[in-house]
């Protein structure tokens, strides 16, 4: 074992600060990171603040953090994709069983016995698993992405969460050339949807509360852009899209957006506000709508992302912060404020 430093919460309403963390020397399949940058996932939010008690409470203290890059700098005799001064990234998850249907299936984000990159069951040291707000972590080889190396790493490390957690479903979903795709919420997920839809050749409309993003969102790659307050703009696009990502991380009415599918459309939930959102069964009804939710991605999908990225030459869009402005950054992300993810320079950290 050796100590780390990092930055955690003590209680749900207690701020981040620096604290010094256990991390398990590399076993042979281990490989160790030096972390450079995480950007900040909503669900950080979520979790420092318990928000999510009713299905993942949080043990605390909680070190958050799942949007991981970093340069490997110790690796265990058995690893073989990874050597000391490689780029190596983490994603949200570190572990899983490799046994059940979903592992096997590449599927791991679904595996009853997954190991979160925080607030999960240790197995290693007991207590439960730190995130990415560290200076250093050690890594299964099985769960460490390789990064592109033609990709800016501050804004590589969001694609580990953001990236693929709006990639997966719209690959699932089949968003391609001719589609009509809806993106909803442009924040850190959303602007990467936006990207990828983009990318992908669909017809992006973006639908967003704040009326100060619309060069932004067109400058990302959306065709249209939707201040989804002004009802009259919502009716034009009744019964039109096929597909549409909801990324909205607070409370909202779902209903004005299943009523915008076309026949057989659908709507996927990647935003998890902690409440249950309420369902008009006929907007389902009418149209043989669908509404699906999506769980990050598995490791090898992640992989096909991130490479996806590099050729593409597809980053996040960050605001590069000290470690030392966490908490200032978590209160502009609840106020939509953020252009379009926060990622923290890990250097920051050696003067903590
Ligand atoms: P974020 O950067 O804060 O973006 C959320 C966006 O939602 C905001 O920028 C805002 O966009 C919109 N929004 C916020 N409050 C709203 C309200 N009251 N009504 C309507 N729209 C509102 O968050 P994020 O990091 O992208 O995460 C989004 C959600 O996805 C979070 O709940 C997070 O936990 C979840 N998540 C899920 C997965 C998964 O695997 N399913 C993975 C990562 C994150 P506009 O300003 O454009 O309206
Ligand atoms: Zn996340």
């Amino acid at each position: 074992m050796y100590n780390t430093k990092a930055y955690s919460a003590a209680s749900a309403t207690s701020p981040l600060a620096a604290t010094t963390i256990p991390r398990r020397e590399p076993t042979d399949r281990d490989v160790q990171i030096e972390i450079l940058f995480c950007g900040i996932c909503h669900s950080d939010l979520h979790a420092v603040r318990n928000e999510w008690s009713s299905i993942m409470p949080t043990t605390y203290p909680i070190v958050p953090g799942h949007e991981i890059v970093g340069r490997a700098t110790k690796v265990g005799s058995a690893v073989i994709k990874f050597k000391p001064g490689d780029l190596a990234a983490v994603g949200c998850l570190v572990d899983s069983d490799g046994t059940c249907p979903n592992c096997k299936a590449g599927l791991e984000q679904f595996c009853a016995n997954l190991t979160l990159t925080f607030n999960s069951p240790d197995k290693h040291l007991g207590g439960v698993t730190y995130g990415g707000y560290s200076a250093s972590m050690v890594v299964d080889e099985g769960f460490v992405l390789r990064v592109p190396s033609n990709l800016a790493l501050a804004g590589a490390a969001p694609l580990l969460c953001a990236g693929i957690t709006t990639y997966s479903p719209m690959r699932h979903w089949r968003v391609t050339t001719g589609k009509k795709v809806g993106v909803v919420g442009l924040g850190g997920l959303g602007h990467m949807a936006v990207k990828f839809a983009h990318a992908l050749g669909a017809h992006v409309v973006v639908f967003t509360t704040s009326p100060s993003k619309k060069e932004d969102a067109l400058r990302l790659g959306a065709d249209e852009v939707v201040v989804s307050r002004h009802t009259g703009e919502m009716r034009k696009h009744v019964g039109s899209f096929d597909f549409i990502l909801d990324a909205v991380s607070a409370e909202h009415d779902i209903n004005p957006y299943i009523n915008l599918l076309g026949r057989d459309g659908n709507l996927t939930l990647v935003g998890a506000p902690a409440k249950p959102l309420g369902v008009s069964a006929f907007a389902l009804i009418m149209a043989r709508r669908n509404l699906s939710g999506s769980n990050i991605g598995g490791i090898a999908e992640t992989q096909e992302m991130l490479d996806f990225c590099g050729a593409h030459n597809i980053t996040a869009d960050v605001e590069v912060i000290p470690i030392q402005k966490v908490n200032e950054a978590y209160d502009r992300l609840l106020k939509s404020e953020v252009k379009y993810r926060f990622s923290i320079d890990m250097a920051s950290l050696k003067s903590a």
